[in-house]
């Protein structure tokens, strides 16, 4: 069938007043940049939808894209007809007769907007039900559980059919949260909170802690790829990598073997809230889940958690590991995640972690390292690289793009702020 235009239905129904009109104007925005592959699209914004006029374009590449958008609660590919009735029940068969497999039930649903529309919801659900089965002999009517639910919405300008809903990725548009830095370790877990916080509307920048030459170079390739799959979804992602070489040798040099973990994670959440309010984050995203590890028992959280003020968000908390691998896969993440090569903070794994730290002990190990801890994490900071990650890889430094016009509109960030890309160029480039 060709299609004429996609219906897009909004998520987020409790937004409401002033955020309403900024959620759907986000919402128009995201979905046009995420379908900038396709410019003969047209675009219009009514109150909780949205509706894409094909023109030119296939629906079929379409959805996939459509899909990832977040904010989408779900969206049909529709055929748009006059108001005479011989058209509509026309269209309504053709539509019906396209569908692969063809259904054995199906129902008429109408709905008139249009109240001056001659006939009523329920004449038309029996003119154009009656039409159908009349030309399409096995086809039976359900009300209950049809196979197909022939949706047809009559409008002003016109009618529209449709008989299959999408279901979207649900949330709020990108960005329209604030920022949260992401705690990206290579593992599993991480990379799902991201697309987590992501989906509720939080603009994402990665900070990865690294032990190069302990951990490999592939250890760091294998978090590039993780990040530019989730640019899929976020558009670009800056990925901050953190020399913590250094940090983690003095700390296994400390003597408390069973502690470090616990140390450990203190330091890295101290040096994420440092780069939080370097570039403008309001909190601290984590792939922990509780009971998974050690530093992941309540005592451990709260012991770990106790370093910093921003707030920590821990979307898989309360997933068992088999869900949280099944969202991995989903999203394109689990078969890089189980890539083998070594986290920094699998290399010095105690042999009997702490699970219930004393804070009171923790803190004073910290106060023996005194300042030289503070110089360590302040080094850290300062040695951080950052580099941009788009779908289809690592943007190029910003000297360099200057020559290259298209790879320079793709490293200008999201202004989550505004909740419009950096520049109104940026729109057509951002995926
Ligand atoms: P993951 O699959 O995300 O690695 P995990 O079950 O292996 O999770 P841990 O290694 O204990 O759990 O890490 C818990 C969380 O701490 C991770 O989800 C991540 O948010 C953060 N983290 C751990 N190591 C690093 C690292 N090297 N760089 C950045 N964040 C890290
Ligand atoms: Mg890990």
């Amino acid at each position: 069938m060709k299609y004429d235009l996609i219906v897009v239905r909004l998520g987020e129904l409790t937004i409401k007043g002033r955020n309403r009109g900024r959620f759907e104007g986000l919402m128009l925005t995201r979905i046009r940049q995420s379908l900038a592959a396709f410019p003969a699209l047209e675009y219009e914004r009514t109150y909780g939808r949205i509706y894409i006029r094909l023109g030119d374009e296939n629906y079929e590449g379409i959805e996939a894209r459509l899909k990832d958008v977040f904010g989408v609660y779900s969206f049909s590919p529709a055929i748009r007809s006059g108001h005479a009735l011989e058209e509509v029940q026309e269209k309504a068969l053709a539509l019906m007769n396209s569908l692969e497999p063809a259904p054995s039930t199906f129902k008429v649903t109408v709905k008139r907007a249009w109240k001056v529309y001659p006939h009523d919801s329920q004449e038309m659900n029996h003119l154009i039900g009656a039409h159908v089965l009349r030309n399409t002999p096995p086809l039976k009517v359900d009300v209950r559980h049809p196979d197909v639910e022939l949706k047809v919405d009559i409008q002003p300008e016109g009618v529209y059919l449709s008989c299959e809903v999408v279901p979207g990725a649900g949330g709020f548009p990108l960005g329209m949260n604030g920022k949260a830095m992401l705690l990206l370790s290579g593992g599993i877990d991480s990379p799902v909170a991201g697309w987590m916080a992501m989906r509720k509307g939080l603009e994402i920048e990665a900070v990865h802690f690294h032990s190069y030459p302990f951990t490999s170079e592939q250890a760091t390739e294998k978090v590039l790829s993780l990040t530019q799959r989730l640019a899929h979804y976020g558009g670009s992602i800056k990925l901050h990598l953190v020399p913590f070489t250094e940090l983690q040798t003095r700390m296994v040099q400390s003597g408390h073997e069973h502690l470090i973990i616990t140390l450990m994670r203190r330091t890295m959440l101290r040096i994420a809230e440092r780069l939080a309010e370097k570039h403008g984050a309001l909190a601290i995203v984590t792939g922990d889940s509780l009971g998974q590890v050690a530093s992941q028992t309540l005592g451990s959280m709260n012991v770990i958690g106790r370093t910093v003020s921003l707030p920590l968000l821990r979307p898989l908390v309360m997933m068992d590991k088999q869900e949280i691998i099944r969202h991995a896969e989903r999203i394109g993440t689990y078969e890089t995640s189980i890539l083998p090569y070594e986290d920094c903070c699998t290399l010095f794994v105690p042999k009997s972690p702490a699970t219930n730290p004393n804070l009171r002990i923790v803190e004073k190990v910290e106060g023996y390292l005194g300042s030289e801890l503070e110089t360590l994490i302040e080094a850290a900071v300062q040695g951080t690289e950052t580099i941009v990650m788009t779908p289809s890889g690592r943007a190029k430094p910003k000297r360099e793009a200057a020559s290259d016009e298209s790879s320079a509109r793709v490293e200008q960030p999201v202004d989550a702020s505004a909740g419009k890309p950096a520049s109104d160029q940026d729109e057509d480039r951002w995926f």
